[in-house]
Protein backbone atom coordinates (compact mmCIF):
# COMPACT_ATOMS: atom_id res chain seq x y z
CA UNK A 1 0.00 0.00 0.00
CA UNK A 2 1.31 3.40 -0.97
CA UNK A 3 0.14 6.64 0.58
CA UNK A 4 0.81 10.35 0.18
CA UNK A 5 1.03 12.27 3.46
CA UNK A 6 0.87 16.04 3.25
CA UNK A 7 2.98 17.57 6.04
CA UNK A 8 3.17 21.07 4.60
CA UNK A 9 1.70 23.06 1.64
CA UNK A 10 -1.76 21.55 2.26
CA UNK A 11 -4.16 24.32 1.18
CA UNK A 12 -1.42 26.93 1.71
CA UNK A 13 1.47 28.44 -0.22
CA UNK A 14 4.68 27.68 1.66
CA UNK A 15 6.53 24.99 3.68
CA UNK A 16 6.13 22.28 1.05
CA UNK A 17 6.68 18.83 2.48
CA UNK A 18 5.07 15.66 1.19
CA UNK A 19 5.84 12.08 2.15
CA UNK A 20 5.33 9.10 -0.11
CA UNK A 21 5.35 5.91 1.89
CA UNK A 22 5.17 2.27 0.90
CA UNK A 23 7.77 0.17 2.67
CA UNK A 24 10.28 3.01 2.63
CA UNK A 25 9.31 6.62 3.21
CA UNK A 26 10.51 9.48 1.02
CA UNK A 27 9.91 13.12 1.85
CA UNK A 28 9.66 15.40 -1.16
CA UNK A 29 10.74 18.92 -0.17
CA UNK A 30 11.06 20.28 3.31
CA UNK A 31 10.37 23.99 3.23
CA UNK A 32 9.60 26.87 5.53
CA UNK A 33 6.76 29.37 5.24
CA UNK A 34 8.56 32.67 5.72
CA UNK A 35 5.64 35.03 5.16
CA UNK A 36 3.67 36.15 7.07
CA UNK A 37 6.04 36.11 10.04
CA UNK A 38 6.92 34.32 12.24
CA UNK A 39 8.32 31.54 10.00
CA UNK A 40 6.37 28.30 10.10
CA UNK A 41 7.92 24.86 9.68
CA UNK A 42 6.35 21.55 8.63
CA UNK A 43 5.93 18.67 11.05
CA UNK A 44 8.90 16.40 10.54
CA UNK A 45 8.44 12.65 10.48
CA UNK A 46 11.00 9.90 10.31
CA UNK A 47 11.81 9.15 6.69
CA UNK A 48 14.34 7.01 4.81
CA UNK A 49 15.26 9.52 2.12
CA UNK A 50 14.56 13.07 0.98
CA UNK A 51 14.31 14.74 -2.42
CA UNK A 52 14.59 18.50 -2.85
CA UNK A 53 12.85 19.91 -5.93
CA UNK A 54 14.41 23.37 -6.09
CA UNK A 55 16.17 26.17 -4.29
CA UNK A 56 13.35 28.26 -2.89
CA UNK A 57 12.99 28.50 0.88
CA UNK A 58 9.44 27.20 0.83
CA UNK A 59 10.86 23.94 -0.59
CA UNK A 60 14.31 23.61 1.00
CA UNK A 61 14.30 25.97 3.99
CA UNK A 62 13.50 23.36 6.65
CA UNK A 63 15.53 20.46 5.17
CA UNK A 64 18.27 20.63 7.84
CA UNK A 65 15.57 19.67 10.39
CA UNK A 66 15.68 16.17 8.90
CA UNK A 67 19.17 15.84 10.38
CA UNK A 68 18.39 16.66 13.99
CA UNK A 69 18.12 12.96 14.68
CA UNK A 70 19.86 10.47 12.44
CA UNK A 71 20.69 10.85 8.78
CA UNK A 72 19.49 9.84 5.35
CA UNK A 73 20.38 10.44 1.71
CA UNK A 74 19.02 13.70 0.24
CA UNK A 75 18.71 13.73 -3.54
CA UNK A 76 18.90 16.94 -5.59
CA UNK A 77 20.93 18.41 -8.42
CA UNK A 78 24.15 20.38 -7.99
CA UNK A 79 22.80 23.89 -8.57
CA UNK A 80 19.96 23.24 -6.11
CA UNK A 81 22.47 22.24 -3.45
CA UNK A 82 24.57 25.35 -4.05
CA UNK A 83 21.65 27.82 -4.19
CA UNK A 84 19.68 26.03 -1.49
CA UNK A 85 22.56 26.09 1.01
CA UNK A 86 23.03 29.80 0.32
CA UNK A 87 19.34 30.48 1.02
CA UNK A 88 19.20 28.34 4.15
CA UNK A 89 22.29 30.00 5.66
CA UNK A 90 20.91 33.45 4.88
CA UNK A 91 17.50 32.62 6.35
CA UNK A 92 19.20 31.56 9.59
CA UNK A 93 20.94 34.93 9.82
CA UNK A 94 17.72 36.81 9.09
CA UNK A 95 15.76 34.81 11.67
CA UNK A 96 18.44 35.37 14.29
CA UNK A 97 18.46 39.11 13.61
CA UNK A 98 14.70 39.28 13.93
CA UNK A 99 14.60 37.13 17.05
CA UNK A 100 12.81 34.10 15.57
CA UNK A 101 13.61 30.60 16.72
CA UNK A 102 15.25 28.39 14.09
CA UNK A 103 14.65 24.69 14.78
CA UNK A 104 18.09 23.64 13.46
CA UNK A 105 21.67 24.87 13.57
CA UNK A 106 24.78 25.02 11.40
CA UNK A 107 25.77 21.43 12.25
CA UNK A 108 22.49 20.20 10.74
CA UNK A 109 23.13 22.18 7.56
CA UNK A 110 26.58 20.60 7.35
CA UNK A 111 25.14 17.12 7.75
CA UNK A 112 22.59 17.83 5.06
CA UNK A 113 25.31 18.87 2.62
CA UNK A 114 27.40 15.83 3.52
CA UNK A 115 24.49 13.46 2.93
CA UNK A 116 23.40 15.02 -0.35
CA UNK A 117 23.51 12.76 -3.38
CA UNK A 118 23.77 14.79 -6.56
CA UNK A 119 21.53 13.51 -9.36
CA UNK A 120 20.99 14.83 -12.86
CA UNK A 121 17.67 15.21 -14.63
CA UNK A 122 16.24 11.80 -15.63
CA UNK A 123 18.94 9.86 -13.77
CA UNK A 124 17.24 7.02 -11.87
CA UNK A 125 17.85 6.46 -8.17
CA UNK A 126 16.27 3.88 -5.88
CA UNK A 127 14.74 4.16 -2.45
CA UNK A 128 13.50 0.69 -1.43
CA UNK A 129 11.01 -0.43 -4.06
CA UNK A 130 10.69 3.08 -5.45
CA UNK A 131 12.47 4.08 -8.63
CA UNK A 132 12.79 7.87 -8.65
CA UNK A 133 13.88 10.56 -11.08
CA UNK A 134 13.94 14.35 -11.40
CA UNK A 135 12.31 16.10 -14.35
CA UNK A 136 13.01 19.61 -15.60
CA UNK A 137 10.12 21.74 -14.27
CA UNK A 138 10.86 25.09 -15.97
CA UNK A 139 10.38 27.17 -12.80
CA UNK A 140 13.90 28.29 -11.80
CA UNK A 141 17.38 27.05 -12.75
CA UNK A 142 17.67 23.46 -11.55
CA UNK A 143 14.00 23.16 -10.55
CA UNK A 144 12.63 19.65 -10.75
CA UNK A 145 9.45 17.67 -10.64
CA UNK A 146 9.79 14.23 -9.04
CA UNK A 147 8.60 10.93 -10.51
CA UNK A 148 8.27 8.01 -8.10
CA UNK A 149 7.55 4.66 -9.70
CA UNK A 150 6.66 1.51 -7.80
CA UNK A 151 4.60 -0.03 -10.56
CA UNK A 152 2.19 2.86 -10.05
CA UNK A 153 3.55 6.28 -10.96
CA UNK A 154 3.36 9.27 -8.65
CA UNK A 155 4.38 12.58 -10.20
CA UNK A 156 4.97 15.58 -7.92
CA UNK A 157 5.15 18.71 -10.05
CA UNK A 158 6.70 20.87 -7.29
CA UNK A 159 6.73 24.43 -8.68
CA UNK A 160 6.24 24.17 -12.41
CA UNK A 161 5.96 26.33 -15.52
CA UNK A 162 4.50 25.09 -18.80
CA UNK A 163 5.55 28.12 -20.79
CA UNK A 164 9.07 29.02 -21.90
CA UNK A 165 10.73 32.01 -20.26
CA UNK A 166 13.81 33.99 -21.29
CA UNK A 167 15.77 31.98 -18.76
CA UNK A 168 14.35 28.47 -19.15
CA UNK A 169 12.70 25.92 -21.39
CA UNK A 170 9.18 24.83 -20.33
CA UNK A 171 8.64 21.78 -18.10
CA UNK A 172 8.95 18.21 -19.29
CA UNK A 173 6.15 15.79 -18.41
CA UNK A 174 5.73 12.00 -18.37
CA UNK A 175 3.09 10.74 -20.78
CA UNK A 176 0.99 8.89 -18.21
CA UNK A 177 0.96 8.84 -14.43
CA UNK A 178 -1.36 7.37 -11.80
CA UNK A 179 -1.25 10.08 -9.17
CA UNK A 180 -0.48 13.70 -9.93
CA UNK A 181 0.53 15.92 -6.99
CA UNK A 182 -0.08 19.31 -8.52
CA UNK A 183 1.07 22.72 -7.30
CA UNK A 184 -1.91 25.09 -7.39
CA UNK A 185 -0.47 28.57 -6.85
CA UNK A 186 -2.46 29.92 -9.82
CA UNK A 187 -5.15 27.23 -9.82
CA UNK A 188 -7.95 29.80 -9.94
CA UNK A 189 -6.21 32.47 -12.00
CA UNK A 190 -5.40 32.96 -15.65
CA UNK A 191 -2.32 35.12 -15.92
CA UNK A 192 -2.10 38.19 -18.10
CA UNK A 193 -0.45 37.79 -21.48
CA UNK A 194 3.30 37.46 -20.90
CA UNK A 195 4.38 39.65 -23.83
CA UNK A 196 2.02 42.42 -22.68
CA UNK A 197 3.41 42.25 -19.14
CA UNK A 198 6.96 42.49 -20.43
CA UNK A 199 5.92 45.49 -22.52
CA UNK A 200 4.39 47.07 -19.40
CA UNK A 201 7.67 46.56 -17.58
CA UNK A 202 9.72 48.13 -20.40
CA UNK A 203 7.30 51.08 -20.57
CA UNK A 204 7.57 51.64 -16.81
CA UNK A 205 11.36 51.54 -17.09
CA UNK A 206 11.37 53.95 -20.05
CA UNK A 207 9.12 56.36 -18.16
CA UNK A 208 11.40 56.15 -15.12
CA UNK A 209 14.48 56.92 -17.17
CA UNK A 210 12.90 59.84 -19.03
CA UNK A 211 11.70 61.36 -15.69
CA UNK A 212 15.07 60.89 -13.99
CA UNK A 213 13.33 58.64 -11.49
CA UNK A 214 14.14 55.29 -9.94
CA UNK A 215 12.38 51.97 -10.38
CA UNK A 216 12.83 49.53 -7.52
CA UNK A 217 12.20 45.91 -8.35
CA UNK A 218 11.96 43.73 -5.23
CA UNK A 219 12.62 40.19 -6.47
CA UNK A 220 13.22 36.65 -5.35
CA UNK A 221 16.98 36.22 -5.53
CA UNK A 222 16.77 32.87 -7.28
CA UNK A 223 15.10 32.70 -10.68
CA UNK A 224 13.02 35.85 -10.89
CA UNK A 225 15.97 38.22 -10.64
CA UNK A 226 17.74 36.53 -13.53
CA UNK A 227 14.57 36.45 -15.65
CA UNK A 228 13.96 40.15 -15.05
CA UNK A 229 17.55 40.92 -16.06
CA UNK A 230 17.10 39.04 -19.32
CA UNK A 231 13.91 41.02 -20.07
CA UNK A 232 15.84 44.22 -19.35
CA UNK A 233 18.94 43.20 -21.30
CA UNK A 234 19.07 46.51 -23.20
CA UNK A 235 19.40 48.44 -19.93
CA UNK A 236 22.28 46.58 -18.30
CA UNK A 237 24.45 49.62 -17.61
CA UNK A 238 21.51 51.30 -15.84
CA UNK A 239 20.92 48.46 -13.38
CA UNK A 240 22.24 48.04 -9.84
CA UNK A 241 21.90 44.66 -8.11
CA UNK A 242 21.77 44.40 -4.35
CA UNK A 243 21.28 41.69 -1.74
CA UNK A 244 21.37 37.99 -2.32
CA UNK A 245 20.46 38.58 -5.94
CA UNK A 246 24.19 39.09 -6.57
CA UNK A 247 25.46 35.74 -5.31
CA UNK A 248 22.44 33.91 -6.73
CA UNK A 249 23.13 35.40 -10.18
CA UNK A 250 26.80 34.42 -9.97
CA UNK A 251 25.85 30.85 -9.10
CA UNK A 252 23.35 30.70 -11.99
CA UNK A 253 26.09 31.96 -14.34
CA UNK A 254 28.48 29.33 -12.98
CA UNK A 255 25.98 26.49 -13.58
CA UNK A 256 25.20 27.73 -17.09
CA UNK A 257 23.96 24.38 -18.40
CA UNK A 258 20.68 24.90 -16.50
CA UNK A 259 19.72 28.03 -18.46
CA UNK A 260 19.00 28.72 -22.12
CA UNK A 261 21.62 31.35 -22.89
CA UNK A 262 24.53 31.06 -20.44
CA UNK A 263 26.96 33.14 -22.49
CA UNK A 264 24.54 36.02 -22.91
CA UNK A 265 23.76 35.91 -19.19
CA UNK A 266 27.43 35.95 -18.19
CA UNK A 267 28.09 38.91 -20.52
CA UNK A 268 25.15 40.77 -18.96
CA UNK A 269 26.43 40.23 -15.44
CA UNK A 270 29.68 41.96 -16.40
CA UNK A 271 27.73 45.12 -17.23
CA UNK A 272 25.42 45.50 -14.23
CA UNK A 273 26.58 47.23 -11.04
CA UNK A 274 26.96 44.99 -7.99
CA UNK A 275 26.37 47.09 -4.86
CA UNK A 276 29.06 45.95 -2.42
CA UNK A 277 29.50 48.69 0.19
CA UNK A 278 27.32 51.01 2.27
CA UNK A 279 28.70 54.01 0.35
CA UNK A 280 27.70 52.41 -2.94
CA UNK A 281 24.27 51.65 -1.50
CA UNK A 282 23.82 55.23 -0.36
CA UNK A 283 24.74 56.55 -3.82
CA UNK A 284 22.84 53.94 -5.84
CA UNK A 285 19.51 55.78 -6.01
CA UNK A 286 21.20 58.78 -7.62
CA UNK A 287 23.29 56.77 -10.05
CA UNK A 288 21.08 53.95 -11.26
CA UNK A 289 17.50 54.24 -12.50
CA UNK A 290 16.83 50.52 -12.04
CA UNK A 291 17.48 48.74 -8.76
CA UNK A 292 16.93 45.01 -8.55
CA UNK A 293 17.10 43.87 -4.93
CA UNK A 294 15.89 41.11 -2.64
CA UNK A 295 13.63 40.31 -0.82
CA UNK A 296 10.80 39.72 -3.26
CA UNK A 297 7.94 40.28 -0.81
CA UNK A 298 9.80 42.98 1.14
CA UNK A 299 10.24 40.68 4.12
CA UNK A 300 13.73 42.16 4.58
CA UNK A 301 16.94 42.69 2.64
CA UNK A 302 18.19 45.84 0.90
CA UNK A 303 14.91 46.25 -1.04
CA UNK A 304 13.42 47.63 2.20
CA UNK A 305 16.31 50.10 2.54
CA UNK A 306 15.70 51.45 -0.97
CA UNK A 307 11.97 51.64 -0.40
CA UNK A 308 12.53 53.71 2.75
CA UNK A 309 14.85 56.08 0.88
CA UNK A 310 12.36 56.36 -1.98
CA UNK A 311 9.21 56.90 0.10
CA UNK A 312 8.87 60.57 -0.74
CA UNK A 313 10.22 60.43 -4.29
CA UNK A 314 7.50 61.45 -6.69
CA UNK A 315 9.29 59.82 -9.59
CA UNK A 316 9.81 56.57 -7.76
CA UNK A 317 8.25 53.32 -8.92
CA UNK A 318 8.03 49.99 -7.16
CA UNK A 319 7.57 47.15 -9.61
CA UNK A 320 6.72 43.75 -8.18
CA UNK A 321 7.14 40.90 -10.59
CA UNK A 322 4.99 38.06 -9.32
CA UNK A 323 3.11 36.32 -6.56
CA UNK A 324 2.84 38.09 -3.20
CA UNK A 325 1.74 35.90 -0.30
CA UNK A 326 -1.25 37.16 1.65
CA UNK A 327 -0.25 39.38 4.57
CA UNK A 328 3.33 39.78 3.36
CA UNK A 329 4.67 43.37 3.54
CA UNK A 330 4.72 43.47 -0.29
CA UNK A 331 1.08 42.44 -0.65
CA UNK A 332 0.03 44.92 2.06
CA UNK A 333 2.00 47.69 0.37
CA UNK A 334 0.27 47.10 -2.97
CA UNK A 335 -3.12 47.09 -1.29
CA UNK A 336 -2.68 50.04 1.10
CA UNK A 337 0.37 52.06 -0.10
CA UNK A 338 1.71 51.59 3.42
CA UNK A 339 4.85 49.64 4.17
CA UNK A 340 4.84 48.00 7.55
CA UNK A 341 7.04 45.53 9.38
CA UNK A 342 7.92 45.03 13.06
CA UNK A 343 10.24 48.01 13.10
CA UNK A 344 8.70 50.66 10.92
CA UNK A 345 5.67 51.89 9.10
CA UNK A 346 5.58 54.47 6.31
CA UNK A 347 3.54 55.64 3.38
CA UNK A 348 4.93 55.20 -0.13
CA UNK A 349 3.79 57.91 -2.51
CA UNK A 350 5.28 56.63 -5.78
CA UNK A 351 3.73 54.47 -8.45
CA UNK A 352 3.23 50.86 -7.29
CA UNK A 353 2.69 48.16 -9.87
CA UNK A 354 2.40 44.41 -9.80
CA UNK A 355 3.49 42.73 -13.01
CA UNK A 356 2.73 39.12 -13.75
CA UNK A 357 6.05 37.63 -14.72
CA UNK A 358 5.38 34.53 -12.75
CA UNK A 359 7.55 31.45 -12.89
CA UNK A 360 4.47 29.33 -12.11
CA UNK A 361 2.03 27.84 -14.60
CA UNK A 362 -1.34 29.57 -14.51
CA UNK A 363 -4.73 27.84 -14.42
CA UNK A 364 -4.60 26.99 -18.12
CA UNK A 365 -1.10 25.59 -17.75
CA UNK A 366 -2.07 23.51 -14.71
CA UNK A 367 -5.12 22.11 -16.51
CA UNK A 368 -2.85 21.30 -19.43
CA UNK A 369 -0.57 19.32 -17.09
CA UNK A 370 -3.57 17.22 -15.99
CA UNK A 371 -4.55 16.68 -19.62
CA UNK A 372 -1.07 15.63 -20.67
CA UNK A 373 -0.23 13.33 -17.74
CA UNK A 374 -3.67 11.59 -17.72
CA UNK A 375 -3.73 10.76 -13.99
CA UNK A 376 -6.30 8.63 -12.16
CA UNK A 377 -6.29 11.14 -9.32
CA UNK A 378 -4.93 14.61 -8.59
CA UNK A 379 -3.76 15.93 -5.23
CA UNK A 380 -3.77 19.74 -5.22
CA UNK A 381 -1.19 21.38 -2.94
CA UNK A 382 0.67 24.71 -2.66
CA UNK A 383 -2.27 27.05 -3.21
CA UNK A 384 -4.68 29.38 -1.39
CA UNK A 385 -7.68 27.92 -3.20
CA UNK A 386 -6.85 24.23 -3.52
CA UNK A 387 -10.39 23.06 -2.66
CA UNK A 388 -12.05 25.10 -5.41
CA UNK A 389 -9.37 24.11 -7.90
CA UNK A 390 -9.74 20.40 -7.02
CA UNK A 391 -13.49 20.65 -7.56
CA UNK A 392 -12.96 22.19 -11.00
CA UNK A 393 -10.51 19.41 -11.94
CA UNK A 394 -13.06 16.76 -10.91
CA UNK A 395 -15.71 18.38 -13.06
CA UNK A 396 -13.47 18.92 -16.07
CA UNK A 397 -11.74 15.52 -16.16
CA UNK A 398 -14.20 13.25 -14.28
CA UNK A 399 -11.43 11.97 -12.01
CA UNK A 400 -10.83 12.22 -8.26
CA UNK A 401 -9.15 15.38 -7.04
CA UNK A 402 -8.17 16.13 -3.45
CA UNK A 403 -7.23 19.24 -1.53
CA UNK A 404 -5.76 17.81 1.68
CA UNK A 405 -4.96 19.89 4.72
CA UNK A 406 -1.63 19.50 6.48
CA UNK A 407 -1.55 16.22 8.36
CA UNK A 408 -3.91 14.43 5.98
CA UNK A 409 -3.01 11.24 4.20
CA UNK A 410 -4.32 9.87 0.90
CA UNK A 411 -4.03 6.26 -0.16
CA UNK A 412 -2.97 6.00 -3.82
ZN1 LIG B 1 9.57 27.96 -6.18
Amino acid sequence: MVSVDVLGSGSEVGRSSIVVSGGKRIVMDCGVKIQPEPPKYPTIEKVDAAVISHAHLDHVGAAPMLFRKGKMPVYMNDITLELGTMLVKDSMKVAQKEGFHVPFDKSHVKRMVKNTKIVRYNEKFRVGDFSCSLWHSGHIPGSSSVLIDSGKKIFYTADIQTRPSHLLEPCKLPAKVDTLILESTYGMKVQADRKKEEKRLIEAIEETISNDGVALMPVFAVGRAQEVMLILKDYMNKIALDGMVKLASEIVAQYGSYIKTPKEFRDMLKKVKFIRTNEERAAALKKYPIIIASAGMLGGGPAVHYLREMQSMREGKVLFSGFLVEDSPGRNLIETKIFENDEERFHVSGDLQQLELSAHADRNGLMDIVRRTRPERVICVHGDKCAEFAKDIEEEFKIQAFAPKNGESIRV
